[in-house]
């Protein structure tokens, strides 16, 4: 078995055991996962839960949403900060009625076009919301994979190095079901390899990680 098929083999037996469990994940309309992608920007999971149950009852389709008056939204989303977002997901929900007769658009091209809607939300909302071979990075799944595949990157900012996404894109196999691997990946960065202090030693991914074996042998 070789380093990739381990990681995917371990990563999936740790999921099918710790995946959490949040309402947009079993969301079946993809506005709903368009809500829970802004709401999750740079914001820690657990706090979006209230608020997008808040905004997902109070504007119950983007319709609802495209006329909601930018105070009222700002309101809901201050507890979670980033209250720019309101006017942001007001304004692409405008644009996907006028433009896109209210559904969500399902190419990466026309995503990124919308007001407040960048790389990470494009690949999210293709993903989740349309079960595409997509894969959204941000700075938790880079972690996981330089730390695990040893992989480097030339820019100061990882977040936005191009050819590191590229590289991390090439670890997906065709054969894995996008969706999960994401939330896999994403799980397993937020409660085994966090920032600071990653679980190391309760690890299932320790034998062949490139971090944890390099420490091993400065020990
Ligand atoms: S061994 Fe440590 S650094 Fe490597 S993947 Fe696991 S938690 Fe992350």
């Amino acid at each position: 078995v070789n380093k990739n098929q381990l990681f995917w083999e371990k990563i999936l037996g740790w999921f099918n055991t710790y995946s959490r469990s949040y309402p947009w994940r079993e969301a079946d309309d993809v506005y709903y996962v368009f809500v829970a992608e802004f709401l999750l920007q740079q914001t820690h999971v657990r706090k979006v839960e209230p608020v997008y149950h808040t905004i997902t009852t109070r504007y119950a389709t983007i319709e609802d949403l495209a006329i909601a008056d930018s105070e009222e939204m700002k309101s809901y989303i201050s507890p979670i900060g980033l209250k720019y977002r309101a006017d942001r997901m007001i304004s692409a929900a405008t644009t996907i009625v006028h433009r896109y007769n209210g559904e969500v658009p399902n190419t990466y091209k026309e995503l990124i076009s919308l007001s407040g809607i960048g790389d990470y939300i494009a690949n999210a909302v293709l993903c989740y919301g349309y079960g595409q071979n997509t894969v959204p990075i941000d700075t938790n799944v880079i972690r996981l994979f330089v730390r695990y595949f040893g992989l480097t990157s030339a820019s100061s900012r990882p977040r936005t190095d191009k050819k590191l996404a590229q590289s991390i894109r090439h670890l997906f196999f065709v054969e894995l079901n996008f969706r999960t691997v994401n939330l896999a990946v994403l799980d397993f960065a937020g409660i085994v390899c966090t920032a600071s202090k990653p679980r190391c030693t309760e690890c299932p991914l320790a034998g062949s990680c490139c971090k944890y074996q390099e420490t091993l042998t400065q020990m």
